[in-house]
C-alpha cells in the first residue's frame, strides 16, 4: 500500500486558515457524519479554522466587499488550494453553506474545543481567538491527523476574570444566562454591542486577540441576528 502524503496546508496557513485538521470519514462518529449530507464518493474531511489575526489581515489586504466577506474570502482561498493540490479529484465544500454542520463537535474531535463560560470555544494555545471557517469533503487520502488536546484552561483558572467582567452577571452561577446577555447587548449604547467584555478579559491566548475591527465585525453580525430573533 502506498504511503499517504502529508497535508499540504502551507498556502492555506499563509492565507490565515492556520488551524487545520484532516479526518478519515470512516473514523467519524455516525452522528457527525449525518450532519455532512451525502458523503458517497469522499474519503476524508478537512476542517479549517483561523487562529488569531492573520486571516483578518489577509482579508483586509484583499479589499473585502459583500455581506459575508470572511466566508467569501475563505471559499475563494479553498477553491484556489483545491485547484492546485487536488486537480481532477471530487470535493465539496460543506461549510460555509446552507446546511448546519456540527462545527463544535468536529472541533472537539480535533482537540480544539472546550467550552468557555461565555459560550465560545477555548483552548490553551489560542484562547478563544479562533473560529471554524471551512469543512471540505475530498476524494483523497492525506495522512490523517491525531488530536492534540491541550486541555481546558478554564479548569485551572481560579481568578475567573471573565465572570467579573460581564456587566449583567450572565456567567454567574455556573451557567450561561442567554436572556441576561442578549438583553444587555440589545440595550441602547451597550458596551457589549460590538464585543464581549468577558471574552476580552480572559488572559488565555491574549496575544492572539483579534484586532478591534475584527471583534466589532463579528459581534455586529451576532447582534443583528439577536435583533431578528427578538423581533
Ligand atoms: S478567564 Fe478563566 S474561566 Fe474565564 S474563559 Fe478565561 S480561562 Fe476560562
Ligand atoms: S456579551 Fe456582555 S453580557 Fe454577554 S456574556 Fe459577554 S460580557 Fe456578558
Amino acid at each position: 500500500m502506498s504511503e499517504r502524503p502529508p497535508f499540504p496546508g502551507k498556502a492555506l496557513a499563509e492565507a490565515g486558515l492556520n488551524r487545520q485538521f484532516v479526518f478519515d470519514l470512516d473514523a467519524l462518529p455516525a452522528a457527525t457524519r449525518q450532519t455532512l449530507g451525502d458523503t458517497i464518493g469522499f474519503r476524508q474531511l478537512i476542517l479549517l479554522g483561523h487562529g488569531g489575526r492573520r486571516l483578518w489581515e489577509r482579508l483586509q489586504a484583499a479589499d473585502p466587499v459583500g455581506e459575508h466577506p470572511i466566508d467569501d474570502y475563505t471559499v475563494r482561498t479553498v477553491h484556489a488550494w483545491l485547484a492546485e493540490h487536488l486537480p481532477g479529484r471530487a470535493w465539496r465544500i460543506v461549510y460555509p453553506g446552507e446546511q448546519p454542520v456540527g462545527l463544535q463537535g468536529l472541533g472537539k474531535l480535533a482537540g480544539w474545543h472546550h467550552a468557555a463560560p461565555f459560550m465560545v470555544g477555548i483552548d490553551a494555545e489560542w484562547g478563544s481567538w479562533y473560529a471554524y471557517r471551512a469543512v471540505v469533503l475530498v476524494d483523497f487520502e492525506f495522512s490523517a491527523f491525531f488530536p492534540v488536546d491541550r486541555g481546558n484552561p478554564c479548569l485551572n483558572c481560579a481568578a475567573t476574570p471573565c465572570l467579573a467582567a460581564c456587566p449583567p452577571g450572565a456567567l454567574a452561577g455556573g451557567r450561561f444566562d442567554f436572556a441576561a446577555c442578549s438583553g444587555f447587548r440589545l440595550q441602547a449604547a451597550s458596551p457589549c454591542a460590538e464585543g464581549c467584555l468577558a471574552r476580552q478579559a480572559c488572559p488565555v491566548g491574549a496575544e492572539h486577540r483579534y484586532a478591534p475591527e475584527q471583534i466589532a465585525h463579528s459581534y455586529r453580525r451576532s447582534l443583528a441576528m439577536l435583533r431578528q430573533y427578538r423581533a
